[in-house]
């Protein structure tokens, strides 16, 4: 195992893409899960923190450690077993997610979760329960997880299979592989019935495995995973439409979101987008200088969906609903053949770094949000939110995952006390989806940066039952701290 102990070695894992910094001793490259183990039975015995680490473009500094070791699984990035009749794959998680995926869509399969940084590993989406645009469709990836197998921070391991130990209501009772015996409760807390990421998976008669997904390493070190794999449907329709003003471009989504809620599954010619997403003007003044073709002084709306027959119908039912909302249909940049698609995705997916950029340049970091609320909400939500930022001269752009109610505002300070008026916005739109029954997180999770809003969100009562539920499985504190919940709570 490669063990880098000079910190001019490791100085790349004491930070995520959040740039929040740590430090730590070593960083530890284990080849097999046999290393993960021993290093975790030692660091186990001797007290030493634990943090493991991705490739580090996590938003939350969920993998930044603060003091002990890392264990970064870069090197276990092996495919262990592809099953094409039984449409899965068994790989090790340090895999990238885009290798997998490009792997699996050449044997003419597809591993749907696509959250818009794919150079990240297959463990950590898991860690993470990432969401992309393609959740709109088919769910996070929690929906896609089959087995798992993890070394706890004891050392022991426990293989798990979707289907096998559920929770007697509340309470879990089960065995590690070596026979040792676990027995306690969740917290009965009530989740957001949103996409949400933010803190314990926690459900009556929940299965075992959904306690792992998205619990962002605190309870064990994932070293295999089993991924369901569906059949890859290669015609796809996307297209951006442009639309003089929000009003149209909402009405234009909730109807689009309807329609697709309700096409059943199979339903051939019904519009259904399996991506549904919106950028503001603001957002698009973003984008001009590198795509001149940008209609001026308009939003715009990216969908997405998967073509089974002959297209010209549904073609036919996506452009009349564009001309029902008033959008020029001559101006809709549409994409049928994969060139064009992937022209569109980058589109989408040049927003972050450019808004990153411009912050950066003032030596400060944006302040987004990654909020989603019930869509009975969301519209009064998004226009009070842009009310407030607005009242505030604040700068900003705002786009996200329209189709599940997600946005993501990012506010961009001028100065350092634009900067913390930013954080104070900020709270108060976390505050304000609570109150409407969202969540302060949807996809990027809560890691070391959001804790205070989990907190906002659950109540003390319930962060201190998420510790103790670590304490179950990490009573010497050694695995992930500082993650979720702050370590005052795991005395
Ligand atoms: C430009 C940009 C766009 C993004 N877009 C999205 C998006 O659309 N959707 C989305 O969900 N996220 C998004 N993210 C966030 C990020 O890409 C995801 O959270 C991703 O899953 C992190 O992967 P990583 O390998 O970089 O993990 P890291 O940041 O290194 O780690 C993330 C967490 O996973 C844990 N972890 C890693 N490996 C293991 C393991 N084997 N066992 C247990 N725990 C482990 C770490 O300890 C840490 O808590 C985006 C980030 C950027 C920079």
């Amino acid at each position: 195992m490669i063990i880098k102990k000079n910190p001019d070695e490791f100085q790349n894992y004491l930070s995520d893409a959040s740039n929040y910094k740590g430090t730590a001793e070593a960083v530890y490259l284990p080849e097999n899960e046999e290393e993960i183990i021993e290093l975790v039975k030692k660091c186990n015995v001797d007290k030493i923190r634990i943090t493991v680490s991705g490739n580090g473009t996590g938003l939350t500094g969920s993998r930044v450690p603060e003091g002990g070791v890392v264990v970064s699984t870069e090197k276990m990035n092996k495919i262990i077993e592809f099953n094409e009749g039984g449409k899965y794959l068994r790989v090790q998680p340090g895999i990238i997610l885009q290798d997998l995926q490009d792997y699996v869509e050449e044997k003419k399969l597809f591993y749907p979760p696509d959250p818009t940084e794919r150079n990240c590993f297959i463990g950590a989406t898991v860690a993470t329960n990432s969401s992309g645009a393609r959740s709109f469709k088919y769910g996070p990836t929690r929906d896609f997880i089959i087995g798992m197998k993890v070394v706890l921070p004891s050392g022991e391991t426990l293989s798990l299979e979707r289907g096998k130990i559920f929770a007697a209501a509340y309470t879990f009772s089960f065995s590690t592989d070596q026979g040792t015996k676990y027995e306690f409760s969740i917290p009965q807390l009530e989740m957001p019935d949103t996409k949400n990421v933010s803190g314990y998976y926690c459900k009556k008669g929940m299965d075992l495995i959904d306690l792992f997904i998205g619990s962002e390493g605190t309870l064990g070190i994932i070293t295999e995973l089993k991924l369901k794999l569906l059949p890859l449907t290669e015609k796809i329709l996307s297209c951006v439409v442009f639309f003089a003003n929000e009003e149209d471009a909402f009405n234009f989504i909730d109807e689009a979101r309807a329609a697709t809620k309700s096409a059943s599954s199979g339903q051939k010619n019904k519009i259904s987008a399996r991506g549904l997403e919106f950028f503001n003007k603001l957002t698009l003044n973003f984008l001009r200088p590198d795509y001149s073709a940008i209609p001026e002084d308009t939003c715009s709306v990216w969908f997405e969906q998967e073509v089974t027959t002959t297209d010209d119908e549904l073609t036919a039912a996506w452009l009349n609903l564009i001309k029902k909302h008033h959008a020029d249909t001559e101006t809709s940049w549409l994409a049928v053949d994969k060139k064009k698609q992937e022209q569109l995705k980058d589109f989408r997916h040049a927003i972050s770094p450019r808004v990153n950029e411009a912050v950066a340049r003032r030596g400060l970091r944006k302040v987004g949000t990654d909020v989603a609320v019930p869509v009975e909400s969301f519209q009064s939500f998004y226009k009070w939110m842009i009310a407030m930022v607005e009242h505030n001269n604040m700068e900003y752009v705002v786009y996200g995952h329209f189709g599940n109610c997600h946005t993501h505002l990012n506010m961009l300070p001028k100065d350092q006390d634009d900067f913390i008026k930013a954080k104070k916005i900020y709270a108060e739109i976390c505050s304000e989806a609570v109150r409407l029954k969202g969540t302060v997180s949807a996809e990027h999770g809560i890691g070391k940066m959001k804790r205070e809003y989990l907190l906002m969100m659950y109540g003390e009562k319930v962060i201190s039952q998420m510790a103790k539920l670590k304490l179950v499985f990490d009573p010497n504190r050694i695995l992930n701290i500082g993650n979720i919940f702050e370590e005052k709570y795991l005395q």
